[in-house]
């Protein structure tokens, strides 16, 4: 593409009432453009037929919609639907489709990579590559209701990388999500899972945004989570739950915490116990996953009645908790289990463990 022209997605809606104006174009101009983007979902300028030609020589002057391609859609069993996307750089994300019976969720990238490297994550395995552009993000949903001719309730920012890490982006992407003229979901049906990047936790808080934050957890002691979420050399957990304190105390929405359960690693009856008393002082929700199998590790998920006791230990120190149920984990779908450049993987002979 063009180094002077721009993928017009990239623009909030504030900045595309600010073009308009520089055009001296009425300010409704944005919101017709929102709704032919985001909501007729169209890929060319020459579409949008209630606008001038005029205007639409000026718009592909200085813009253009790249849609992302689809290299490969991949359908579970379940329903649930995973999508390899090639960028305009030639690497590749993916996105996961999950369908219910009330709720359609779309599990969103961030990042081409991941700089975070948990050991039993997939996504950091390979490192990190670089940052999605906003266009990127919002162009996940559009290829994929285009792709499964539905309309998402729900946005979960768990695929590949760390949103947080992408703060920007992030943000001006959740902005075009929430926006009316845009994609129109409600900031509540949205949600951000972080690894535990206190600074950006702390950013979050003060913007006001009603999504809602889960933390990855993992882990209740710095020493294993040290070893499971490497970040937390860095932000460790007094810095962490301090964090999630003040977020939890200014925003008044309430934190999840994500806990992965690993055979013999973090699944013991006294994790339990520490984990029910950390998420009932904070008042956090706990979701259980049971650790999903992938490509590059060695860890175990525990067993489904392991899951079950935790849970029960869990909720007995008066924490809410509920577990995740695997979605497409045939298709290596599920959490953990998505990655860039798989075809590449493959070819190294890495192979999905059992
Ligand atoms: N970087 C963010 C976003 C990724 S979200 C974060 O860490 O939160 C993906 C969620 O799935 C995270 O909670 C992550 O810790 C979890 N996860 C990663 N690998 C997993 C695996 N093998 N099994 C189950 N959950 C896993």
């Amino acid at each position: 593409m063009p180094l002077d022209k721009e993928d017009i997605r990239n623009l909030s809606f504030e900045e595309m009432k600010e073009v308009f104006k520089r055009w001296e174009e009425a300010e409704y101009r944005a919101e017709q453009i929102f709704k032919w983007l985001y909501q007729k979902n169209v890929r060319g300028f020459k579409q949008m037929t209630d606008f001038p030609k005029k205007l639409i020589l000026e718009l592909e002057k200085r813009f253009f919609i790249s849609p992302l391609a689809c290299l490969k859609t991949l359908a579970a069993k379940d329903g649930t639907k995973k999508f390899l996307w090639q960028l305009e750089d030639g690497h590749s994300i993916e996105t996961v489709f999950i369908p219910e019976k009330l709720r359609r969720t779309l599990c969103l990238s961030t990042q081409v990579g991941c700089k975070f490297a948990c050991p039993f994550c997939a996504s950091g395995s390979k490192g990190f590559i670089r940052q999605l552009g906003v266009a990127e993000i919002v162009g996940q949903i559009l290829e994929a209701q285009r792709l499964t001719a539905s309309k998402m309730t729900n946005i979960v920012m768990m695929g590949i990388g760390e949103p947080l890490d992408n703060y920007e982006n992030l943000v001006k992407g959740i902005r075009i999500i929430n926006q009316p003229e845009g994609l129109s979901i409600g900031a509540r049906k949205i949600t951000i899972s972080t690894c535990g990047l206190v600074p950006g936790i702390l950013k979050l808080k003060k913007l006001g945004l009603q999504v809602e934050l889960s933390v990855s957890l993992h882990a209740t002691s710095d020493d294993l989570r040290d070893k499971l979420v490497p970040i937390n050399r860095r932000y460790n957990l007094e810095k962490l739950l301090s964090a999630c304190r003040e977020y939890y105390e200014f925003t008044d929405r309430v934190i999840t915490f994500e806990y992965a359960l690993m055979e013999g690693v973090n699944d013991s009856d006294s994790d339990a116990q520490a984990l029910g008393d950390m998420a009932q002082g904070l008042k956090a929700k706990v979701n259980l996953i049971p650790c999903n199998p992938n490509m590059s590790l060695c860890y175990r998920g525990s067993a489904e009645r392991k899951v079950k006791d935790f849970q029960r230990i869990v909720r007995s120190r008066g924490a809410t908790a509920t577990i995740r149920s695997t979605r497409g984990s045939d298709i290596q779908a599920a959490c953990g289990q998505l990655a860039f450049d798989r075809e590449v993987a493959e070819e190294k002979g890495c192979q999905p463990r059992p």
